[in-house]
């Protein structure tokens, strides 16, 4: 009876049973301490689960002293995490039954990451993100274009099937030239859209530029909307709502959802999902971690998604109770604990795109002064007034990110901003935004020798 363990819940069971839409009202409903205690139910389960089935988490546990039978909270796990790097050394080690599909995600050591499921637990994706597509306004009488991408991982065959189980009109696009999909806007009388934010501002400059026609819904995933393309979208296709999900191969559904027109949060499912964030700064950004709660093939307990990211358990204005997720403010690997916060590329992006006269391109380099840290950023500027520029910067981080001038006040570290003739910073197809000279000096690229760089000056 291997993996029967989690499947026999009673809840699960009938919950499985539900249609999209009373599962939405499940979600939208339940009141807060039954869905805490559910998640809390849930997650001794998976752990006790994991420890019997999967070489991996039995091993782990083991090698830690940790008893899977005295686990009540994710805290009595201690500082154990679930590491990317431990699918992808090893991915059959976390298989507790057998799998009927494959994913991967592409892996920056080029690695790819696994991760299996079998079809039950495809079925309950569907239903799980069918549902979240409900709660973001999409109707069974909708007409769907689904671009997501249909190729080694997910979203574009998940999306499909969520799709399916909504009852709505779709075309499985894939993620195809957006002018395909565009010529057939009218013939099908498409009113949803959904895809890659990038791919959906293509097909938006596409209806800009040659006419389009009202749409009611535009769906995105996989990557963050760039905040000002959410006015122009909503303009262009004549008053559709921008909505994004988040989810990733590792989660299977969607974690996070928007429901509402609160700008920037996610809604998050936390009834199949146990999200935490870790080493939180106090801001309360720091990175998520999440542990699913109705996998039986391939659980993963405490995984740290690289993804930075504040948690929010105060209720929505929208109405909707349950933890809320911010927008997404980097990546892990990204992330340089500096000048007395967590500092993270979005931040410089930010303060920069508010300064006039700058190219897209930026670098910041942290460094030590003697025992002093320095935060040098480096631009490139079309602009002769410099000092101007970097007045115009300060004052930007001082609206801003007041935290972090606080900072700067108090002599935490020291500002310098370097100005650099425009395209003279990249020098490979791919910027590294943010490096940290400060203890490693061996594998610095930085930019402050580039040929052409003005002189650094601090600025104030
Ligand atoms: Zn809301």
């Amino acid at each position: 009876m291997k993996g029967w363990y989690l499947t026999l819940n009673p809840v699960d069971f009938f919950a499985d049973q539900l249609s999209p839409a009373a599962l939405a009202r499940i979600y939208q409903t339940t009141p807060q301490w039954v869905v805490a205690r559910l998640r809390a139910q849930r997650f001794r389960q998976v752990v006790k689960y994991v420890s019997r089935h999967s070489e991996f988490y039995r091993q782990a546990f083991q090698d830690r002293g940790i008893d899977p039978a005295k686990v009540r909270t994710p805290a009595d796990l201690g500082d154990f995490y679930t590491m990317p790097e431990d699918i992808i050394a090893d991915p059959k080690a976390f298989i507790c039954r057998a799998p009927n599909i494959v994913f991967e995600s592409s892996g920056t050591s080029g690695k790819n990451k696994q991760i299996y499921y079998d079809q039950h637990e495809l079925s309950q994706i569907a239903q799980i993100d069918a549902a979240g597509l409900r709660v973001m306004g999409l109707r069974s009488t909708d007409r769907v274009a689904n671009a997501f991408d249909f190729s080694m991982w997910i979203p574009g065959m998940l999306v499909h099937n969520a799709l399916m189980r909504t009852r709505c009109f779709c075309m499985a696009f894939g993620k195809v030239d957006p002018l395909e999909v565009y010529r057939r806007l009218k013939q099908y009388e498409f009113n949803v859209i959904m895809g890659e934010p990038t791919w959906l501002i293509r097909l938006t400059e596409l209806a800009e530029e040659h006419g389009s026609v009202p749409m009611k819904l535009l769906i995105g995933g996989a990557e963050e909307m760039p905040r000002e393309a959410i006015g122009w979208m909503n303009r262009v296709w004549q008053g559709a709502k921008v909505r994004m999900c988040y989810g990733s191969v590792e989660l299977g559904s969607g974690l996070g959802y928007q429901p509402c027109d609160e700008p920037d949060v996610y809604h998050l499912d936390d009834t199949d999902f146990y999200s935490e964030i870790i080493e939180p700064d106090s801001g309360g950004l720091g990175e998520l971690v999440f542990t699913t709660l109705r996998r039986t093939v391939m659980p993963l307990v405490r995984y740290r998604m690289r993804d930075i990211t504040r948690l929010i358990p105060e209720p929505c204005p929208c109405g909707l109770k349950g933890m809320r997720m911010s927008r997404l403010r980097g990546r892990r690997d990204e992330l340089i604990v500096a000048s007395g916060g967590n500092l993270y590329p979005l931040l410089f992006e930010n303060i920069l795109r508010r300064v006039e006269g700058l190219t897209h391109d930026w670098q910041v380099v942290f460094k030590l002064d003697g025992l002093r840290e320095l935060m040098e950023i480096n631009v490139e500027s079309l602009r002769t007034d410099d000092q101007q520029v970097r007045r115009d910067i300060q004052q930007q981080m001082r609206l801003q990110y007041p935290d972090l001038t606080k900072n700067l006040d108090i002599g935490i570290f020291d500002l310098c901003v370097v100005l650099h003739p425009p395209g003279s910073l990249r020098h490979d197809r791919k910027l590294k935004r943010m490096i940290d000279q400060r203890h490693d000096y061996s594998d610095a690229a930085a930019v402050s020798a580039a040929p052409g760089s003005k002189e650094a000056a601090h600025a104030g």
